[in-house]
């Protein structure tokens, strides 16, 4: 069925709308096009006494759920096998997409599609995850080569490359989490920084003073860009480099370590905490060392370094792979004698 449009003069343009409307003849799926003297209506199949176009540029409106749009722009324009391997998921940083597209062959016709439905000016493909030390995404660009968008969650805005930057939605209820645990009085050092994830939500809505280290030059920049976006100046040091070499002497109540091998980053962040406070550490670990397990590791390191430990609070944050998993444990540490 091609996509039919009438043309009608403007005087009789919405006499001749109701009348489609009434006949079930409009095609809501696509935009009716208003030009200066006159209108251009989609409609469903050919219609006598009126000027027949067939549409070349369509103008899709959005009318049902995303996904389902996306099937309904698709069906029957690529092959079945690619039609059912469609993403139904997918990460959406401000305009900028990423889809998992494994086993697709027309991937640029497909992400077009979505990028058009989802309103992104580009599109990457999750090719490999994130990976390595400074947790860097392996995506590969398929729609546009722009990756620097603005993501605005929880009302904090996070301005970062989706192409070089990782950015991990699953983390949400933790950076809400840590948000509502600070306040004015206390000072935080977040060891592992990246482009604010944490410290941002702790200094906006916690009002806490933090240290916010970060080893990875890219995402130091957009840490310090996203410090003064979310106008927080006032109240977070940025600081370059490798955590264990610059930690903040003696000075916090609070260390977030959100790594996924916190472990023997431990003792940096006991310098760092200023007689008693709390370390969140965060690590990959399998289910069944969670929080026990891993918390007795941790307890030994700490008491190493003459700390007493005690386990507050343990959450799990989201799974990795079968059986293997990413917790946070919140412990308590004190040292009297340290000064
Ligand atoms: N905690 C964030 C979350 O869960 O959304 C993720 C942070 S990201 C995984 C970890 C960050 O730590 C990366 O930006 C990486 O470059 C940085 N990093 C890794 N090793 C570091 C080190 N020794 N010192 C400072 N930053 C480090």
């Amino acid at each position: 069925m091609g996509n039919f449009a009438i043309i009608v003069g403007k005087k009789e343009a919405e006499k001749v709308r109701v009348m489609l409307i009434e006949n079930k003849l409009l095609d809501e799926s696509r935009k009716i096009k208003r030009y200066d003297d006159w209108v251009e209506f989609p409609v469903k199949k050919k219609i006598k006494g009126y000027k027949l176009i067939e549409q070349k540029e369509i103008l899709y409106r959005n009318i049902f759920p995303p996904f389902e749009e996306i099937k309904r722009r698709l069906k029957g324009r690529i092959s079945k096998k690619d039609f059912e391997k469609l993403p139904k998921k997918w990460e959406k940083f401000g305009n900028v997409l990423v889809l998992k597209m494994e086993g697709i062959e027309e991937k640029e016709k497909i992400a077009k599609v979505y990028a058009d439905v989802l309103k992104c000016k580009s599109v990457l493909e999750d090719v490999e995850g994130i990976r390595g030390m400074e947790r860097k995404p392996i995506f590969k660009f398929i729609i546009g080569n722009d990756g620097e968008t603005i993501h605005v969650e929880n009302r904090i805005k996070y301005k970062f490359d989706v192409s070089k930057i990782m950015f991990s939605s699953g983390n949400i209820d933790e950076r809400i989490r840590m948000s509502k645990i600070a306040n004015e009085k206390d000072i935080f050092v977040d060891m592992f920084a990246g482009i604010g994830y944490f410290t941002l939500p702790v200094a906006v809505y916690g009002k806490a003073k933090v240290y916010a280290i970060e080893i990875n030059p890219i995402a130091y920049s957009y840490l310090k860009e996203n410090i003064k976006l979310n106008k927080v100046e006032d109240r977070v040091k940025p600081i370059l480099g490798d955590c264990r070499k610059m930690v903040p002497n003696r000075i916090a109540n609070h260390v977030i370590m959100g790594y996924l091998n916190s472990l023997p980053f431990l003792p940096y962040a006991l310098k760092s905490i200023n007689k008693e406070g709390i370390i969140h550490l965060h690590q990959k670990c399998k289910e069944k060392e969670f929080p026990y397990i891993l918390f007795n590791e941790a307890k030994k390191i700490i008491n190493g370094q003459g700390y007493e430990a005690e386990m507050i609070f343990y959450k799990k944050i989201k799974s990795y792979a079968p059986h293997i998993m990413h917790g946070v444990i919140d412990i308590k540490v004190k040292n009297d004698n340290k000064i």
